[in-house]
């Protein structure tokens, strides 16, 4: 209980998937969460919840390509509380499949404005109020993409590579001011980004599901809150002599 109590919190992608059981795992813990997505209705129907639970969570609309929004959400949180100790750069996308010689220009910015340009603009934008705060904790949601290559979203696979180098730099430039900054590598994770990846392969969720499982040693895809832990213990004082470094949760996936 309450391991990072009264830590303010910011988590982008919040309102589903692996951000969502992060602010819910984050709140109940004490912390005080921002819930920040595109998913208005989904993101505040959690904030309502986790409120209704006793908890401190509010919902703000947030796209991370978007350096006013941006700029406005870790501004208005920094001012209601007068401090931010946490900046979960969790929203992302997969983007367009399709081989690399028949991907767009389009659909490859698409992908690097979302996972790439969001993760540079909220650290952008979080570092100055961590500062005055004397430190943070910037956990970066990379992938077992960041650390392996696959055949296919190949927009995706860079922009979690970009991520992973991002952490190391971001690391070293802000240690000596006690912003430790570490990425999370997750296998799959059964979310609506996955479940949006079956569609598109025009594939019964179960069936690609259990084509997922076998891809991971310990025999099956994982939970958002197998993730959301690894989140809890890196932006919790637990991990504060942890920086630049890349928490793996993948079910064995990358110890091939
Ligand atoms: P998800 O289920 O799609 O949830 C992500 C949330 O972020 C959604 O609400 C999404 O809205 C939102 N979002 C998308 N673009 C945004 C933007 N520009 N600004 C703000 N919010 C935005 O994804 P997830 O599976 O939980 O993944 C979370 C993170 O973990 C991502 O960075 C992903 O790459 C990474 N990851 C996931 C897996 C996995 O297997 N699930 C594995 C490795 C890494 P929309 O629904 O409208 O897009």
């Amino acid at each position: 209980m309450n391991r990072v109590q009264d830590k303010v919190v910011i988590v982008t992608g919040g309102a589903v998937g692996i951000g969502r059981a992060a602010c819910t795992l984050l709140a109940r813990e004490g912390a005080s969460v921002v819930i920040a997505d595109i998913q208005d209705d989904a993101g505040r129907e959690l904030a309502e919840r986790l409120v209704a639970e006793g908890l401190v969570a509010t919902f703000k609309h947030l796209d991370v390509a978007n350096e006013d929004e941006v700029r406005a959400v870790v501004d208005a949180t920094y001012r209601q509380s007068t401090r931010l100790d946490v900046l979960v750069n969790n929203a992302g996308i997969a983007g367009a499949n399709k081989p690399t010689h028949e991907l767009t220009v389009e659909e490859w910015q698409q992908v690097m404005d979302v996972n790439v340009k969001g993760v540079f603009l909220g650290t952008k934008y979080a570092v100055p109020c961590m500062l005055k705060g004397g430190g943070g904790s910037i956990i970066n949601l990379s992938s077992i993409y960041g650390l392996v290559g696959a055949p296919d979203i190949p927009p995706y696979h860079a922009s979690k590579g970009a991520v992973r180098l991002m952490t190391k730099t971001d690391a070293l430039l802000y240690a000596a001011q006690g912003i430790r900054v570490n990425s999370v590598h997750p296998g799959y994770i059964w979310t609506p980004l996955v479940e949006q990846l079956a569609k598109e392969a025009g594939q019964e969720p179960a069936a690609f599901r259990r084509q997922l499982d076998a891809k991971h040693p310990l025999g099956h895809v994982g939970k958002p809150d197998d993730i959301a832990y690894g989140i809890l213990y890196l932006a919790s004082d637990e991990s504060k002599f942890i920086t630049g470094s890349e928490l793996v949760i993948d079910g064995g996936y990358t110890a091939r």
